[in-house]
């Protein structure tokens, strides 16, 4: 048996260090255990006066490594990005110059992400030829810097096995950060895929939320089902009958540009699991003042801005199409909720559960029990805090005293300057995302009857039917004891405010 790993020369002396592990560890996946002798290596060269010139995105460049075993392709090796860049610090001493070796001179999210598309690229324009060639990705750094194992590279790893891709190296990652999204290594025998569309949109979230650079993307979901007629002011709960073929998910990307290469394994991640589960998925780019306001449109805005077309053209060769919405169904749906709210202001119905979950969506909560953590869609629901019946029972006095608190008023500003009435203040607060959080129906029906509540000021757990010992027993079990801090805005520890001036039992 002959093989032969070929690298392109601007990563040469890089990769010269490991591909001997990188193929021994492929090979291995398959049972076999080679002689690191018996490979040869190549250089495939790329032209260009310098390693950038080499490595610029219009060249044939991808970070590889090529194996071929009697002339048939049979790995690519993907590579991460990396400080350590034996070549440039070769070329810079051959200059005369200095480099300043492992720096940390790239955003630790470039770190395996871009430039992946030209990985992903070279794959399957090879597997045209090729039709066994099988991927693999390797990393590199692993030990000398914590990036490799950082939040936002692990997620990417988790993303990779979802799209079925394996890391040779995976061991050495720790997913140390990952402990508190409920994922370790040990504790899910290795089992790096997500199997959970929602989940994994949690977990974007959660992360995205942790690096304050990212504007957090966030999760629509409309139902063609819904009908605002239907809805009951005075009751709380849910319509349970779960249909996925009627909702359609929209994922909101608030900004682009230089995030698109992140976008792109996150869009296809999304895309495989929504598919797995069935669920209908559009993505779109949105600009944040046209946000589903309930105002007509202004000017001729373009609404959804695709990929460059190095992505548009990859998605095309995995054999994947990917639904961006387009400007009129984003005008759609503005018209949309504006019929919703003309129906419910005509017959008086203050509750939009579509609007309201759309607007705790929007906020960029996860979608989970905010009690026990629990995670699985189906049985989730939105939970008011300030009833609605209590805020349709309210007087005019209370009403504009709670919109007058400082906290509270652009709830009720109109960019059109309309002005309100008291149905429209009291569709706005029943309805603000503030005024509400995800509980799983166990912890909804106790809520709803009364059984606890949360402290205004800091979101804890109160509970009020302590000599139910049965009540006491299940309330034990919970994994929180108070809201989380991105979840107590100070609207939502108004809410909170008013909640508990109705309930007698609560103070
Ligand atoms: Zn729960």
């Amino acid at each position: 048996m002959e093989i032969k790993a070929k690298i392109f020369n601007s990563n040469w002396e890089t990769y010269k260090k490991i591909y001997k592990d990188a193929i021994k560890r492929a090979y291995r996946k398959e049972g076999i255990e080679i002689d690191e002798k018996k490979i040869t290596l190549e250089k495939d060269c790329i032209q260009g006066k310098n390693i950038r010139a080499q490595r610029a995105p219009s060249s044939r460049h991808s970070r590889t490594i090529s194996v071929y075993e009697n002339e048939e392709l049979k790995y690519i090796i993907g590579i991460s990005n990396t400080a350590y860049d034996e070549d440039k610090r070769k070329e810079q001493k051959e200059k005369g110059e200095k480099y300043v070796y492992g720096n940390n001179n790239f955003h630790s999210n470039s770190y395996l992400c871009q430039g992946i598309n030209k990985i992903f690229e070279y794959y399957y324009n090879e597997k045209r030829r090729y039709p066994n060639v099988k991927l693999y990705f390797y990393l590199l750094d692993i030990g000398k810097k914590s990036y490799p194992d950082n939040l936002s590279n692990n997620l990417t790893y988790r993303e990779l096995y979802t799209l079925g891709f394996e890391i040779l190296n995976i061991d050495s990652i720790t997913f140390h950060d990952f402990k508190p999204l409920g994922f370790s290594p040990k504790k899910y025998k290795n089992m790096y895929a997500y199997t959970s569309f929602n989940k994994f949109a949690n977990d974007i979230l959660y992360i995205s939320m942790k690096n304050s650079g990212n504007a957090p993307a966030y999760l629509q979901c409309i139902d063609s089902d819904f009908n605002i007629e239907k809805e009951k002011n005075e009751e709380e709960g849910e319509n349970r009958n779960w249909n996925t073929t009627t909702k359609e998910y929209i994922y909101t990307f608030k900004t682009l540009g230089a995030q698109s290469y992140d976008n792109f394994l996150v869009i296809w991640t999304l895309h495989t699991l929504a598919k797995r589960e069935n669920k209908k998925l559009k993505f779109a780019f949105l600009k944040e003042r046209f946000n589903f306001r309930l105002h007509p449109l202004q000017g001729d805005e373009k609404f959804t801005q695709d990929f460059p077309d190095s992505i548009t053209r990859l998605f095309e060769k995995i054999g994947i199409d990917i639904k961006y919405e387009t400007t009129e169904e984003v005008r759609q749906q503005i018209n949309r909720e504006m019929q919703q709210y003309d129906t419910a202001k005509s017959k008086g119905i203050i509750r939009n559960q579509e609007l309201f979950k759309n607007n705790m969506r929007k906020k960029g909560l996860q979608t989970k029990c905010y009690l026990c953590g629990c995670e699985v869609e189906e049985i989730l629901e939105a939970a008011h805090l300030w009833g609605v019946a209590e805020i349709k029972k309210a007087n005019a006095n209370n009403i504009n005293r709670v919109c007058k608190i400082p906290c509270m008023q652009d709830l009720i500003e109109d960019p059109l300057q309309v002005k309100k009435d008291l149905f429209d203040k009291k569709y706005a607060l029943a309805n603000s995302g503030d005024n509400g959080i995800w509980l799983c129906r166990n912890h909804h029906g106790l809520f709803d009857r009364k059984f606890y509540c949360f402290e205004a000021k800091d979101g804890k757990v109160l509970l009020q039917k302590e000599e139910n010992e049965t009540f006491m027993k299940y309330m034990k079990e919970n994994l929180y004891q108070s809201l989380p801090k991105e979840v107590l805005t100070e609207k939502t520890k108004v809410y909170l405010q008013e909640r508990k001036k109705e309930t007698v039992s609560c103070s």
